[in-house]
This record gives structure tokens, sequence and C-alpha cells, in this order.
């Protein structure tokens, strides 16, 4: 028979082990310094943060706290500088996501962040795991936040054997009960540093852990093993081409993509559809002497994997491209351009000098 867990004394060791432990990052305030942490930073990495590794985003939330420092900052931006400035941190819906949110909030919210749950959920961009993070962390509610970290310890805790992502209320009900009145910021932040150093996916190191008294899967010897998850399907290939004209004064033929979907409103290369099965037909963008570059792209997205082809033009002054619109080489950043078109641009850039 399983007796049941002390969630104080659970609460108890967790926030003692996270006041010596707690991981350092500019969004964040250490725990005992009895400062309150800015809303606004808390969100906008909480956003940065989503799908992306705190490594990756580090660079990019320290640029974007210089240059927009509060939501009304960010609210008045340049909807191009901001994307921008958002290049090669993937998932752009998020960025568009950010300009929408900061302008309800400083339209709508005076420029304060709502401190509740419920009003959180409604900005744009903010589901439930993001409302909860902001709603503990910058104003200490009591709010149960569950990223994968956090599923992670809870299976093994309790030893959650049903695979994810069936698992995920019962994991849920599980922190849930675990969250406290007294620190639950802390508490919130503690459980994902945990999952993140010590309940780590592999060789978790258990005679450091604060709950390896009470923790079953330990107990059981099944740590590793879980959470068990539910097999992905394998991710599809698709195919297309970019296609990367320079014109004679240095110019590069560009595009704005459309908003929606993916890499909506990114700058980016012309080129074709992508699609499974074979290479769509390439359709130059401007006349010229097109020719592949030699080298392919290979991306992987979150739902499918791609392979881009690569062709290069030299293009004439008086190009008049039925797409797209050339920037003057002074204008150009490739820094603005997301992973998988920067990625196209070196490959470019190289069949290009060899000319
Ligand atoms: Fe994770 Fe080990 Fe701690 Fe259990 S004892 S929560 S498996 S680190």
């Amino acid at each position: 028979m399983r007796y049941p867990m002390d969630e104080a004394a659970l609460q108890a060791r967790l926030l003692e082990w996270y006041d010596v432990n707690a991981r350092s990052f500019p969004w964040r305030v250490p725990p005992g310094s009895g400062r309150r942490a800015d809303p606004y930073a808390v969100w906008l990495s909480e956003i940065m943060l989503q799908q992306t590794t705190t490594a990756a985003v580090r660079p990019y939330f320290e640029a974007f706290m210089a240059r927009w420092q509060d939501v009304n900052a960010l609210a008045a931006a340049d909807d191009g500088e901001v994307m921008a400035a958002w290049a090669g941190l993937g998932y752009y819906a998020r960025a568009r996501n950010l300009l929408k949110c900061a302008r309800v909030v400083a339209q709508e919210h005076g420029g304060r962040f709502p401190d509740q749950y419920d009003a959180l959920l409604k900005l744009p961009g903010i589901g439930p795991y993001t409302a909860a993070a902001i709603a503990a962390i910058a104003f200490d509610r009591p709010a149960v936040v569950v990223d994968g970290n956090v599923e992670r310890v809870m299976a093994r805790l309790h030893c959650v054997e049903d695979p994810l992502p069936d698992a995920k209320p019962l994991l849920k009900a599980h922190a849930a009960r675990l969250t406290p009145r007294k620190r639950p910021g802390d508490h919130a932040q503690a459980l994902m540093d945990l999952g993140a150093t010590i309940c780590a996916v592999k060789s978790p190191t258990c005679p450091l852990c604060p709950w390896q008294a009470d923790c079953r899967a330990r107990t059981a010897g099944m740590a590793e093993a879980l959470p068990r998850r539910v097999a992905k399907a394998v991710k599809p290939l698709r195919l297309g081409h970019v296609h990367i004209g320079q014109r004679a004064d240095g110019a590069w033929l560009l595009e704005r993509r459309p908003p929606r979907g993916l890499l909506g409103g990114m700058l980016g290369w012309p080129g074709s559809e992508w699609q499974e099965g074979e290479f769509p037909d390439a359709q130059p963008p401007a006349k010229g002497r097109w020719r592949c570059a030699g080298a392919e792209v290979r991306h992987t997205f979150t739902h499918f994997h791609l392979r881009l082809m690569v062709h290069v033009a030299r293009l004439p002054a008086d190009s008049a491209p039925a797409r797209g619109f050339f920037l003057p080489a002074a204008d150009f950043r490739p820094s603005d351009l997301p992973s998988v078109m920067r990625k196209a641009f070196n490959i470019a850039r190289k069949a290009l000098a060899a000319d």
C-alpha cells in the first residue's frame, strides 16, 4: 500500500534546496533578495523560452531588454524591427503575438500586466502554461506551473507509468497538490530548476535531490525510464527551392513572407512551395542565368524535415522581378533572416563568391 506524501515537508525541502541552488538568469530575481520580478521581463522570457533553451534565449532577452525596456516601448516598436530582432530564435508566431500582446497591455491595461491567471490567459500568445508562470513568478500567485521538466519530476516522484500525453492531467493534479500558498513563485522556479539540473532526462542525480527519500521511481529503480511516452510519428520530409539573386549594384532580391503561417512576416528568399514526395518545379522570381548553388539546406521544423535546393544568379541592373523587392546591400543584414533562410544565404554566398 502506498503511503500518502507529506506535501508540506516536500515543499519545505524544495525551497531550502532552491535557496542555495537557484540558477541565475537575467530575467530572474534571486531568492531572498526581497525584490519582485519585473512582469515585463518574466513575460518576455517566458514567451522566448517556449520550445527554446535558456542558452539560446539569453542573448535575445538581453538585446530586447536593452532596446525596448518596458512594455510601452515594445508596443510602440516597428513590426519589421521586432521581427528582425527575433530572427534566428524560431517559432515566429511568437514574435507576432508578442507585439500584439504588448499593444493590448499598453492600450487596454495602462501598460501594466494583469496580475491574475484568468486575465493573463486572455492576452494574445499567452496559453495556460505561460499565464500560470507569469502569475506565479511575477505576482506570487499559487498558480500551477507545469512544463516538461515539472511533468518529468512529478512522473518520477509519484512513479506514474501511464505514458504522456495521456498522463498530463494526472501529473498536473500532482503538481497542484504540491503548490504552496507561501512563496509559490519560488516553488515554481525551484521545480523547473530541479527538473533542469538534478532530475534530468538522462541519468538523474538522485543523491543530490531534496526529494530522494520520498521519490517512488527512485525507490523502484526506474527513475530514468519515466515519464513514458507514446511513440512519436515519424516526421515527413518536404522539398522545395529558394532563389537567391544579387543585382549588379549588390542589392539582394528578397521578399516579406505572408503574415500568417510558417515564418509569417519574416524576411526570406523567393522560392517554391514546400511539398512532400518530389521537388516542385523551380520558378525563378526574375529573369537571369540561375544555377544550382551545389548544396542544399537541411532544416527541421516541429512537424517536418525540409530540404531546400538553393539557386543563385547575378541579376542585371535593370532586373524587373516578378515577385519580391531589391534590398540595397548596405541595408541587408543576414541576422534579420530566420535560420533556414540564413542557411540558404550562407550556401549562396559561397557559390556567388566562386563566380
Ligand atoms: Fe528525480 Fe531522482 Fe529526485 Fe526522484 S530522486 S525526483 S528521480 S532526481
